[in-house]
């Protein structure tokens, strides 16, 4: 697998992967992660990647300790750090998706010493870690809501009779700037206040047009000041000159196919965690610092 030889020629070994830890968390010099101080900070001679914090207030007469670990996602773990970086690697390069089931067979093969649980388990911690900040979209943005766990038959005659309640099935909204990001999230209620709410928090104020199709619950974007066109869906319409859903719909197929492909099954309570890690791979298509990046927001 090529990018199993990428990862193992840039991270050999369990200091390589702390080095560029403190790299990525600190480019300007080591901060201390309670006071953020950089100043009357001590590495430990004793100790690699460990510190001192030394400013008044932080840590007492005898200052405060930490490591390149401390208020990241790996702090505490048992797992070694060259584990973490391999499972979250190579999440973020499978473009459809990765279970932690293939993950451990790629990492461990037939070594039976090693859970696949805890695998699992850290392929959650990165999804949890890829939750990006929301900056407002501009450009031409398309907003659209869908199910999860439905069938794509009927899907929006099924849109409308799951409005009403009566599924079990989870609704997702999501924002797409044109070739820029997508912002996604599972939602309790699909009605006006809430898709509306929604475009509010993701859509900045001068974007260009704001694309839907025709729900009901977008009625009064136009009246709030967006530049709001709809196609309808309910009669057959999918395009109209720049109006339509297309490139949304194009990551909800990638997501969708990835959880069946990859996870069959995905429960609700680990929606969210799913839609960080598709979001955050779409986000970073073209951002060669992404793993570099991701580690900085792996703070607690
Ligand atoms: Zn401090």
């Amino acid at each position: 697998m090529k990018t199993i030889d990428a990862f193992d020629k840039q991270f050999p070994t369990e200091d390589a992967c702390k080095a560029y830890l403190v790299a990525a968390r600190w480019p300007n010099g080591v901060m201390c992660p309670r006071c953020h101080g950089k100043e009357r900070i001590y590495h430990l001679a004793s100790k690699p990647f460990h510190w001192i914090c030394k400013n008044l207030g932080c840590g007492g007469k005898n200052g405060y300790r930490f490591s390149a670990l401390t208020h990241t996602i790996f702090q505490d773990t048992k797992i070694p750090l060259i584990q973490w970086f391999k499972v979250g690697y190579l999440m973020l390069v499978a473009k459809k998706g990765v279970s932690a089931l293939q993950l451990h067979r790629v990492i461990f093969g037939k070594h039976t010493g090693s859970d696949y649980r805890t695998t699992w388990y850290m392929c959650h911690r990165w999804r949890s870690a890829m939750q990006g900040e929301v900056i407002p979209l501009t450009g031409e943005v398309e907003v659209d809501e869908m199910y999860v766990g439905g069938k794509d038959k009927n899907r929006h005659a099924s849109k409308r009779m799951r409005m009403n309640g009566s599924s079990g099935k989870v609704a997702v909204i999501g924002a797409i700037a044109r070739k820029g990001m997508v912002i996604a999230k599972a939602i309790e209620q699909v009605n006006a206040e809430t898709l509306q709410g929604i475009v509010q928090e993701t859509v900045a104020d001068d974007v260009s047009l704001v694309a839907t199709d025709d729900h009901s619950g977008y009625r009064n974007l136009k009246k709030r000041g967006y530049p709001h066109q709809s196609v309808s869906h309910a009669k057959g319409e999918y395009v109209r000159g720049h109006v339509h859903t297309a490139n949304l719909d194009s990551f909800w197929s990638l997501f969708k196919r990835g959880i069946m492909g990859s996870f069959h099954h995905v429960s609700k309570a680990y929606l969210p965690l799913y839609l960080n890690e598709f979001s955050f791979r779409h986000n970073a298509r073209h951002n060669p610092d992404a793993f570099a990046e991701l580690l900085t927001t792996s703070n607690r």
